[in-house]
């Protein structure tokens, strides 16, 4: 019943290799994760056989979720959507990386959260907001430099490895691909200027992860290519 979800995911994956292969990347260095939101365990642990990670939007939802997950599992589940900080808590202990981190504040929680429960480390990407569109979270293209430093400075528990962002509401590749490349411009410049590694690049969706692998993507976020359209 759910065996469409394998060849879903292989589907997925050729285009992968093929799009990388046509702009001289190494497949080797971009990740599948399967965007399991709205869709029933059932769907996430089929999945986890064939994607990379899996990654779900709402911190209830998956809380919810994570108790009838087999603890032999070990795919890593991220989060990618907005945070409230009411529920950082829980979103830390149900997630192993938390790719939405789009305030000041919420970093600062997360990190004394992390303090309180002696935890000393925990892995999270910036998210970036590259089309301006207000209906999206994200910390502005201008500011994360000074983001950066705060967090540094003030969050010692953040492990930041990387930058996330959506591509704009559009069908015009040309802005979908330079909100692409101007996340990777900045994620090359934070690099250089604070000495941090920062590997990933999480960008493109079922509908524009080509343009994201093209632009330097490292782990791209499939849903409905992967598991069909959402029962909302
Ligand atoms: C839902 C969602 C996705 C997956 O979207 P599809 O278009 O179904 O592939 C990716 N990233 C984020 C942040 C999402 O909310």
């Amino acid at each position: 019943m759910v065996d469409f979800i394998e060849r879903n995911v292989r589907d997925v994956s050729e285009k992968i290799t093929r799009i990388a292969k046509d702009c001289g990347r190494d497949r080797n260095e971009i990740k599948l994760m399967g965007v399991s939101k709205f869709h029933p365990l059932e769907m996430m642990t089929e999945a986890s056989r064939w994607v990379d990670l899996l990654g779900e939007n709402r911190v209830q939802e998956a809380s919810e979720k994570r108790a009838g997950w087999s603890v032999g599992n070990k795919t890593p589940w991220h989060l990618i959507g907005h945070l409230q900080k009411n529920k950082a808590r829980k979103a830390l202990e149900t997630f192993d990386l938390i790719e939405s981190v789009d305030s000041f504040e919420l970093a600062q929680t997360l990190d004394r959260i992390l303090e309180e429960t002696g935890r000393e480390s925990f892995p999270v990407f910036i998210e970036v907001n590259m089309s301006g569109e207000t209906s999206k979270n994200g910390v502005a293209p201008e500011s994360v430099p000074g983001f950066f430093e705060n967090v540094l400075a003030q969050c010692p528990r953040l492990s930041v490895e990387g930058l996330m962002t959506l591509g704009p509401l559009t069908e015009d590749e040309r802005s979908i691909r330079a909100a692409f490349s101007g996340l990777r411009d900045i994620c090359v410049a934070m690099r250089a200027e604070f000495g941090l590694p920062l590997p990933e690049l999480s960008m493109g969706m079922s509908g524009d992860f080509a343009i994201a692998i093209q632009e330097g993507s490292t782990i791209v976020r499939i849903g409905t290519a992967i598991f069909g359209p959402r029962n909302l």
